[in-house]
């Protein structure tokens, strides 16, 4: 009884529950699509793709040994899934196909279609939960409601875990060898080559798997206290990892537990890494229960009435990193550099363009998807909407943040700032935060040494404050 695993953002065979349950009932081949147009249409950039293509290489490698062969599609859009598995379980005599759920609306309708046209054609098809630690839907009010605000999700999430959770599941064994052969995986994908960024971004399941157990060893005990820092490795650079699945989240938090248990003073740290966790779990469960967050709708529709400004020039600022913001720019050419970005430096750039700009979180969530490594639809448009007021949990509108006060507090020696502008590197730190805080443009001169050529800010902070206000208020 053949069994076909179907792997997407899920690369890895630790902890894989679909490929678990299929290498338990027989003999198992495992295939891949590729969709590049589809992902295209969803604002993917060309890192995340060459990221993904990387870690199909290793995985094609890891199932190789496990006498594994892994069939590769070439299905352009998510429409043209469902006929090419049908076609390839017809030519393999496939008996069962298994595959991980995934939450955003046009995957489920793929899956949806996959599952209605393999079960018609009379071949059962297996889901199993592996991208979150609960499945959505699970975890609900007490008045049976999905949760709309973290803190009580969480709170239910929490209480669950150590019972509830399971545990990581072990790779399978290798089983007898096939007669048929792995597919070999193409060079280029939609222009797109796999040693793109390469060297920055090893994409395969063991440099996860080391790259957890350092952060767990090294850094998870410090991290809410570093986690904030931009010019520190504080947190775990594992995002880009959990967002095409090479770990998986349930291992990376028993990583934490463990952790946890045998060390009472990493407790904080730990903690606060797994409420992180927790976190992109929660936007999972919003995408999967709210449809129309999937549209581009905020996700309280109230805001959607606002008339954000259109103002191009000053979206290129903000994306060229040229807004005369120190913090703002040093993240925004972080991002174009290397395609990610540290949380902190994530929030105030989005809140930059959100609010002191006010241009549509939606442009911000396609740039940052185009550039990001880690380019996640549900942490993104979750990260957008919280940024802009709009979404679940928001901050509220009032909540802007000060650029140059978050700059003075998070990187008060300019570590951060200087790596990334460089025009920067003969100002004092005393005066990096200060500049855009006098008035704009004039004075620039005065504060900085005569040789810097940085731009002065595109607005005034406390004058884009009070637009902002009114903006949201509706007065203006
Ligand atoms: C505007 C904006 C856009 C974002 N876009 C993305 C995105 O496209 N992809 C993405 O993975 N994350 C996104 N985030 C969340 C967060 O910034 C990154 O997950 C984090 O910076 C990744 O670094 P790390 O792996 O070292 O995180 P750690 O601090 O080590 O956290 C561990 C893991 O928890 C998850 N996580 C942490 N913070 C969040 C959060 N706020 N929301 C959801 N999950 C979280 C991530 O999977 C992360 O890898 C965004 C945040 C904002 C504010």
């Amino acid at each position: 009884m053949r069994q076909l695993v179907w792997f997407r953002n899920d690369l890895r065979v630790a902890d894989h529950p679909a490929l678990h349950a299929a290498t338990g009932n027989g003999q198992t081949i495992a295939c891949y699509c590729i969709c590049t147009a589809q992902w295209r249409s969803h604002d993917m950039g060309d890192r995340r793709i060459a990221f993904q293509q990387r870690a199909l290489r290793a995985l094609s490698a890891e199932l190789a040994e496990l006498n594994i062969p892994l069939l590769i599609l070439h299905t352009p859009t998510f429409a043209d899934v469902s006929a090419a598995l049908l076609a390839l379980c017809n030519q393999h005599e496939v008996a069962n196909v298994h595959f991980n759920d995934e939450y955003p609306l046009n995957e489920r309708r793929r899956d949806l279609a996959v599952e209605q046209d393999l079960t018609a054609a009379g071949i059962p098809v297996q889901r199993y939960t592996a991208d979150t630690l609960f499945a959505p839907g699970t975890l609900l009010t007490s008045g049976n409601k999905p949760y709309t605000v973290f803190s009580p999700f969480f709170k239910q999430w929490r209480n669950r875990l150590e019972q509830h959770m399971g545990q990581p599941l072990p790779a399978p064994q290798t089983q007898s060898p096939s007669n048929i052969s792995s597919d070999p995986i193409p060079e280029s994908w939609d222009g797109v080559c796999a040693d793109l960024a390469a060297e920055q971004w090893p994409a395969d399941e063991a440099t996860a798997q080391r790259t957890l157990f350092n952060f767990a060893d090294e850094r998870m005990a410090n991290y809410g206290t570093r986690r904030d820092i931009p010019s520190e490795p504080g947190t775990s650079g594992l995002s880009a990892h959990l967002a095409i699945g090479t770990v998986s989240a349930r291992t990376c938090v028993a990583t934490a537990l463990k952790l946890k248990a045998g060390h009472a003073d990493s407790d904080s740290g730990a903690e606060k890494w797994i409420a992180e966790l927790a976190w992109r779990d929660f936007y999972r469960h919003i995408v999967a229960l709210f449809d129309h967050v999937n549209y581009g709708f905020s996700f309280k529709r109230d805001y959607d009435r606002l008339q954000w400004r259109v103002a191009p020039d000053e979206l290129e600022a903000w994306q060229r990193g040229e807004t005369g913001y120190p913090l703002v720019d040093a993240g925004m050419r972080q991002l174009r550099e290397i395609g990610w970005m540290h949380n902190r430096v994530r929030m105030v750039t989005a809140m930059f363009l959100t609010k002191h700009l006010l241009i549509d979180w939606r442009e911000g969530e396609r740039y940052f998807m185009q550039q990001l490594v880690d380019g996640d639809f549900p942490s993104n448009n979750g990260g957008w909407q919280w940024s802009a007021s709009v979404g679940t949990d928001a901050a509220p509108y009032f909540r802007i943040f000060n650029p140059a006060s978050q700059g003075e507090r998070f990187d008060p020696k300019g570590i951060y700032v200087k790596r990334w502008v460089a025009e920067l590197d003969a100002v004092s730190a005393r005066q990096l935060f200060k500049a855009p805080l006098s008035t704009p443009a004039a004075s620039q001169g005065d504060l900085l040494a005569e040789e810097v050529t940085y731009p002065a800010p595109i607005v005034d902070h406390k004058a884009a404050r009070e637009r902002a206000l009114a903006f949201f208020k509706g007065d203006d």
